[in-house]
């Protein structure tokens, strides 16, 4: 199949030229002509398949021609992805004459408000910040005809379901709605079922998949070993650059520090607590290889595109099995291979268990040549022998 065979405008297919895409991935084909025919479509899809491109093309193009007013609204649930997104409009729109504008929260209002008053036909935003400007009356959403609802799961976790609510309120009830959710729980399910009129419903791979361009494995350690081990990890892959994820903002910070004082890696942190500007630099300086290695909690866990990230390391073990999905959804986009290591420590076996029945797999576990490993359960390979049951009431005397 060929994008010019999709119903795209000229404007719009010498964007997808300039970027060199070859062919519509089949998000692409499938989504295209079903939005280009002004469906509501609902949308699942593994990370990393080009759904971006699956809204924005036949986006640029339905709105060519409709300039001045704000025409569509992108809501994203974090500040990064709402930039990322941003990013992919203006390049690909870069022959068509529509703006975006980025609306998230973190920087100042004035030039949002000053773009919010030009009309920019396509608007950006995550939920916060648009309802603050809503709130000082400086956002109209009433010829907003098209809506996007972006990775709506993320939304849910971040507990913006009653702000998108509001949000898709103040929207005009006459446009086309597009939600795309990695996952479908009954919340998501019911806020479809209420803002999309008859959708159609596009999905591609399982749902719960890991890329296929992923290989994955779990190295058991002792808790003590935690940290020893992923250094050798490291010193042992030839990585060109790797995105470390911890549970915590308080981990990221104290092993960040760690790597910087024991290795020669230029190290970057990416975390809630991070000014917005410091969260950009590091994300710009990963993207451009200013850093090879990134430690992040799961804010930059989803969605994000950093091509060439060839392996991501999990210090611990994810409490939500749909993250161990996002985080290592990391490596291997687009049609690029990627590895990705799991530490697991005894206290994280529920986790990995529940990983993999989440992903419908056993996920392998690997140990490391002559790594000097102390002891733990995890690593027997064989099964621990029954023990032998003790008679209640003691062994049995030996009659005389
Ligand atoms: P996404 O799933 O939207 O995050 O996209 C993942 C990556 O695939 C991005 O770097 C896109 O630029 C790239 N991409 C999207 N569509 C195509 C395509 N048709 N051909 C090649 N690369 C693509």
């Amino acid at each position: 199949m060929l994008f010019s065979e999709l119903g795209l405008s000229p404007e719009v297919l010498q964007g997808v030229e300039a970027m060199g895409y070859e062919s519509p991935t089949p998000i692409q084909a499938q989504s295209i002509p079903a939005i280009l025919e002004g469906s509501d479509i609902v949308g699942a899809s593994q990370t990393g398949t080009g759904k971006t491109a699956a809204f924005a093309l036949p986006i640029l193009s339905l709105l060519s021609g409709k300039e001045g007013r704000l025409r569509c609204l992108v809501l994203e649930p974090t500040r990064e992805l709402a930039a990322q997104v941003a990013e992919a409009f203006t390049e690909l729109g870069k022959f068509s004459k529509m703006r975006s504008l980025l609306v998230h929260g973190g920087v100042g209002y004035g030039k949002q408000r000053e773009g919010l008053e030009q009309g920019y036909e396509i608007v950006l935003a995550t939920p916060g910040r648009l309802l603050d400007h809503a709130a000082q009356g400086a956002i109209n959403l009433k010829n907003c005809d098209i809506l996007v609802l972006d990775e709506v799961d993320r939304m849910l976790d971040m507990g913006f379901l009653p702000d998108v609510r509001k949000i898709v309120k103040m929207c005009p009830e006459k446009r086309q709605t597009l939600l795309f959710s990695a996952t479908m729980p009954a919340q998501i399910d019911s806020l479809a079922k209420w803002a999309l009129k008859d959708p159609i419903e596009v999905e591609i791979g399982r749902r719960r998949g890991v890329a296929e361009t992923v290989t994955h494995a779990f190295y058991p350690v002792s808790m003590d070993q935690r940290e020893g081990l992923l250094m050798e990890l490291l010193s042992r892959t030839d990585f060109k650059s790797v995105m470390i994820f911890t549970r915590t903002k308080a981990d990221a910070d104290k092993l960040t520090q760690i790597i910087r004082t024991k290795c020669d890696y230029k190290v970057t942190v990416l975390h809630g607590d991070i000014r917005q500007s410091d969260r950009e630099k590091a994300l710009k300086g990963f993207r451009d290889g200013t850093f090879d290695v990134i430690i992040a909690t799961d804010i930059a866990a989803r969605g994000l595109d950093v091509s060439g990230v060839t392996h991501v390391i999990n210090y611990q073990v994810p409490e939500n099995p749909e993250d161990y999905v996002h985080r290592i959804g990391r490596t291997g986009r687009a049609d690029s291979e990627g590895d990705a290591f799991t530490i697991l420590t005894a206290p994280e076996l529920d986790f990995a268990e529940s990983i993999e029945r989440y992903v419908g797999q056993k996920i392998e576990r690997r140990k490391l040549e002559n790594f000097d490993y102390i002891y733990t359960s995890l690593l027997e390979t064989e099964k621990p022998k029954p023990i032998l049951r003790v008679r209640r009431g003691g062994p049995k005397r030996r009659r005389r």
